[in-house]
């Protein structure tokens, strides 16, 4: 451990343990941090769930899910003996009241072997219907009520709508201070997705160039291969705008926008991200046609192999009206970026899976050499990808080798395989390090939720009150539906492929 962060005893109570979450990111993370020396010496992990468990059967299903889903591949035998020492299985049924009572009786057994007073964090990786009710829960049996030792995640999503994302806010609030609630948007623990904050914070060289003089247009870009396929009873009642635009990718948007705050402190950085949300230019109806596209995928071939389309989905209704792509085109109403379009597209079932943002320069106010010199003639753009590739390359014009002045474009690249020998951590590594820390910088904050749901209701409202009558309208394996192209188009851009692995 090269840092001066230093953990306190913790105790984990995982409600959803027997979950997919838990087994695919939650427990490979802690035994990453657990490997790389992170976590303290007195340290426990209660996973709980319906499912009737001996602690050795649970420990087996999360070993199983760090061998198949780990960074690092197999769990090494030791290592994995003394890690799995510290989990132990509860089962228990969160609308069962007196079950708390047995939470609290482990906790308080954990207290008195320890002799310390240490965290607790109840991470609830559960459907959101239960959040309410873990929550109030939680409180009846005062396990929470220690507001410096205690603390709650919530996973995503956070509401539905602005009125159940406020009422959701709401009863929280009613329970725990503020700085006890971590809401996650696993984005923002993405080394990819930090360093943006770094790389126009730390340096001087981007900042007087970062506004409406010279960008011209900012795209954010969330695309993934994978269909819905078992989880259409979730994703029927969501969509991608309430998946994944609501939150990753408004969220990316901000990190791209917001001034420089003071200090990296969490409540300066979260003030000037919520800041851009507010600003954000509001949609009227008749904004809606223009800015906000959606798209839903037919069948077809993806790599060889036939795929169906949403509606033929396991679980799926055939005749359903949810997007699986999504574009819009946002305005940020400030000094900085007043009428520069920043456009935000998602979809499942595309032709490739990367999430990247794209910030093009203006072009040169005057063109000095002779035309044909420029064959490929590009203005400047910056391209942070954020996955698969993890980079950040600024595309400028250079002359080409030989005896004529012809120009080209050229990458100047930092490329995190090629600088750093060492993996990135998983973002939920540094989720669950930061919990454990209390260090708020990377959870949204009650507000920016709220401001997040207040600014997409309009466009959640008109796609709701009208059907779309060209459902499925895009094939699996491409970049959408063509209105997506007209979207942009239409202001004289286009949406760049990704990743931008050479150039177009
Ligand atoms: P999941 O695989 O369906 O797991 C749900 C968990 O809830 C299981 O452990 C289940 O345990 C437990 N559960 C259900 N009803 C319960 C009850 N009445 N009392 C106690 N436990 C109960 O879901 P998941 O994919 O892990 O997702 C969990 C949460 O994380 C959701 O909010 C989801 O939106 C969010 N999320 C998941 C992912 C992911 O990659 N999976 C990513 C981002 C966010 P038993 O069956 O043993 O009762």
């Amino acid at each position: 451990m090269s840092s001066t962060k230093e953990t306190q005893p913790t105790i984990f109570v995982i409600f959803g343990g027997t979950g997919d979450l838990n087994a695919r990111k939650l427990t490979p993370a802690l035994y990453h941090l657990y490997l790389d020396g992170w976590l303290p010496e007195h340290f426990a992990i209660i996973g709980s769930g319906r499912t009737p468990l001996s602690d050795d059967e649970f420990r087996a299903k999360l070993l199983d899910g760090i061998n198949e889903f780990s960074r690092s591949g197999k769990a090494e035998k030791d290592k994995w003996k003394d890690f799995a020492q510290h989990i132990v299985y509860q089962a228990a049924d969160v609308k069962d009241a007196a079950t708390y009572k047995k939470f609290g009786q482990r906790i308080d057994e954990y207290k008195k072997e320890w002799s310390v007073q240490p965290n607790v964090i109840y991470y609830l990786a559960v459907a959101p219907e239960f959040f309410p009710t873990i929550a109030s829960n939680l409180a009846k049996s005062k396990l929470a009520s220690d507001t410096t030792c205690t603390r709650i995640v919530i996973e995503k999503p956070f509401g539905h709508d602005l009125e159940s994302s406020r009422e959701l806010n709401r009863l929280l609030s009613d329970i725990f201070d503020e700085r006890q609630i971590y809401r996650i948007d696993h984005y923002l623990g993405k080394e990819t997705v930090q360093n943006i904050m770094a790389f126009r914070f730390a340096n001087a060289l981007f900042e007087p160039l970062w506004n409406r003089n010279y960008i011209e247009h900012v795209q954010i870009s969330v695309t993934e291969q994978l269909g819905v396929g078992e989880r259409s009873g979730y994703y029927d009642g969501a969509g991608a705008m309430r998946d994944m635009i609501q939150n990753h990718l408004l969220q990316l948007l901000c990190l791209v926008a917001m001034e420089p705050p003071v200090n990296f402190t969490a409540d300066e950085v979260r003030n000037r991200k919520v800041d851009v949300l507010r600003a954000m230019r509001r949609f009227t109806p008749e904004d809606i046609r223009e800015s906000a596209v959606r798209g839903q995928y037919a069948a077809g071939w993806m790599q060889g192999e036939q795929v169906p389309g949403y509606r033929e989905e396991p679980g799926a209704n055939p005749k359903s009206n949810t997007e699986t792509f999504a574009a819009v085109k946002f305005f940020v109403d400030n000094w900085r970026w007043q009428d520069v379009p920043f456009y935000v597209r998602t979809g499942k079932r595309m032709h490739r899976s990367a999430s990247s943002i794209t910030i093009q320069f203006r072009d040169v106010p005057h063109f000095v050499f002779p035309p044909e010199t420029a064959e490929s003639w590009q203005q400047n753009r910056l391209v942070i990808s954020i996955q698969p590739e993890m980079s950040i390359r600024l595309q400028v014009q250079a002359k080409r080798p030989g005896l004529d002045m012809m120009l080209n474009t050229v990458d100047m690249v930092f490329d995190y395989k090629g600088t750093y020998t060492s993996q990135a951590p998983e973002a939920y590594e540094t989720l669950l390090l930061d919990t454990m820390l209390g260090d708020q910088t990377l959870f949204m904050r009650g507000d920016q939720v709220e401001a997040a749901w207040d600014l997409l209701m309009p466009i959640l409202n008109s796609w709701q009150g009208r059907a779309s009558q060209s459902f499925p309208n895009y094939s699996a394996d491409s970049w959408g539906p063509e209105i997506a192209e007209a979207l942009i188009a239409r202001d004289g851009f286009h949406w760049f492929t990704l990743p931008l692995n050479g150039h177009e």
